[in-house]
């Protein structure tokens, strides 16, 4: 923790990912009281004060908000538009000038990531860097040797305490229920290992495709935009060893143990796909062989996991939108209770469903109605959204953690790194894809990987 921000600047103010995330999280910082100082918003469009409150209000009624005038208010006496070039001295001298009574204020690099280097080094030019923090989104770099060089940028200007990088799936309260699952529980965490766990699941599914944005998207494809990140950093919290202590550092020190004991994924258990249909949007180059599915393994070779596959699949156009974990136990050795009709029992299974209906579902065997002592699976299943109250927003937590400098749920360089070590092996792979209908679970290929798998049921 350190003083908290007192102005946050919105690089690229005029993009999807502040209409869609930053200002809605914005407004609910100031509904809260959380906000002081002023935003200012960056970009090159000739916009003035005026276009950017109602870019916000725009932006806060779409994101489904019922606007509470008072509150919004607030928000838009605090904003403020700075046009110009992100090449141009001249741009960050205003700059300057709207943050004379900020002392520690919030830099957010919303911005492509050709103008990334801009950015870092009008800061830096203008004298900005050293007081304040900055926000880099996703993608870091576009594989391990560009994020080193984007690092190497970073670090060039900014210290590692100023420096906050986004995976908004740590900042998802049901993702980071799978560590309070693990570690506040005595229940599970004796059976958490290769003993009792026969595999482990994980699907982040949607079921829409590039939704107008597909000239970002066929630069970057599945595996940089969900795999190489949010899919990996769920891995790591499944797996990861009990941090020595609960401080943000010794958790952050475990998820960077795990990740490094994970092996590079390997073309031979991966499998690439593409909706039918993709070449023909708007802004996909004809022949584009950019995968919007894949489907993988990745092993983890220390005492705890060797020989249990990670089952991990993403992708677009498939049949719903959905986030799971799926653990499958091991059966039980001795084979006491058939399941009805002679059939092989079904594995117990447990779910983190981390999407929007989260929660918690266990499938177990029960006694099957009847003479024959049988069974059959039920379901024991717990809603957050009815078990707890609300929970915020990612983007909203992210960025209230962000002013106060805490670092808990922000990705460290050398995860980051590590996230591009393991997904290396099966970037830009040669040759055609396999296509697959929309509204499918990718190409049938990905029957090969195993034999059974579960489909999200949230
Ligand atoms: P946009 O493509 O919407 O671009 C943001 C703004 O940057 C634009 O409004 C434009 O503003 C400016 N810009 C675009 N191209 C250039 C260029 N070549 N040179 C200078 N400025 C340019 O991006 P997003 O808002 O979608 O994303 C911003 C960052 O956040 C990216 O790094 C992205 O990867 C990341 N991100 C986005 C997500 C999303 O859902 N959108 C999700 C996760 C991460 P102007 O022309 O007015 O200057």
């Amino acid at each position: 923790m350190g003083t908290r921000s007192d102005a946050v600047v919105l690089f690229g103010v005029t993009g999807d990912l502040v209409s869609k995330k930053l200002f809605p999280a914005l407004y609910e910082l100031v509904r809260r009281g959380r906000l002081s100082g002023p935003v200012i918003g960056v970009a090159r469009s000739p916009w003035d004060d005026q276009q950017l409150v109602t870019a916000a209000r725009k932006a806060i009624t779409e994101a489904g908000r019922q606007i509470d005038e008072d509150v919004f208010d607030d928000l838009a006496g605090r904003l403020r538009m700075i046009s110009g070039d992100y090449a141009d001295p001249a741009t960050y001298q205003r700059l300057t000038e709207a943050l004379a009574d900020a002392a520690n204020p919030l830099f957010y690099l919303a911005i492509p990531p050709a103008v990334f280097d801009s950015a870092v080094a009008g800061l830096a030019g203008a004298g900005l860097a050293q007081r304040g923090r900055v926000v880099v989104e996703k993608p870091f770099g576009h594989d391990l040797k560009s994020a080193r060089v984007l690092s190497t940028t970073l670090r060039g200007v900014f210290a590692e305490e100023q420096i906050f990088r986004i995976d908004h799936y740590l900042g998802k309260e049901a993702v980071e229920d799978i560590a309070v699952f693990r570690f506040g529980n005595r229940l599970f965490e004796p059976l958490w290992n290769r003993e009792h766990i026969a595999n482990v699941q994980v699907t982040l599914a949607e079921s829409f495709g590039t939704q107008g944005r597909a000239g970002f998207y066929d630069r970057v494809g599945a595996t940089r935009d969900v795999l190489q990140n949010h899919v990996l950093q769920v891995v790591a919290l499944l797996a990861m060893e009990p941090p020595v202590a609960g401080d943000a550092d010794s958790f952050r020190n475990a998820e960077a143990a795990v990740l490094a004991q994970m092996k590079p994924l390997s073309p031979e258990t991966t499998v690439r796909g593409q909706y039918e249909g993709y070449r023909d949007e708007p802004g996909v180059p004809a022949g584009s062989t950019t995968e919007t599915f894949v489907a993988t393994t990745v092993t983890i070779e220390n005492e705890r996991w060797a020989g249990v596959p990670f089952l991990l699949r993403t992708g677009k156009s498939l049949p719903k939108t959905a986030t799971e974990v799926v653990v499958e136990f091991r059966q039980p050795d001795q084979r006491l209770i058939p399941a009805e009709n002679d059939a092989e029992p079904v594995a117990n299974l447990l779910r983190f469903r981390l999407g929007r209906a989260d929660g918690i579902t266990m499938s177990i065997q029960a006694k099957n109605p009847g003479v024959e002592v049988t069974s059959r699976p039920v379901e024991l299943s717990v809603d957050f959204d009815k078990a707890l109250e609300p929970r915020r927003e990612a983007y909203e937590r992210l960025l209230d953690d962000a002013m106060d400098g805490r670092h808990l749920r922000f990705a460290r360089e050398e995860t980051i790194e590590h996230e591009w070590r393991v997904v290396e092996p099966i970037l830009d792979l040669p040759g055609e894809l396999p296509s697959y209908e929309e509204g499918t679970w990718g190409p049938s290929e990905a029957a090969r990987l195993t034999p059974v798998w579960h489909t999200p049921i949230g």
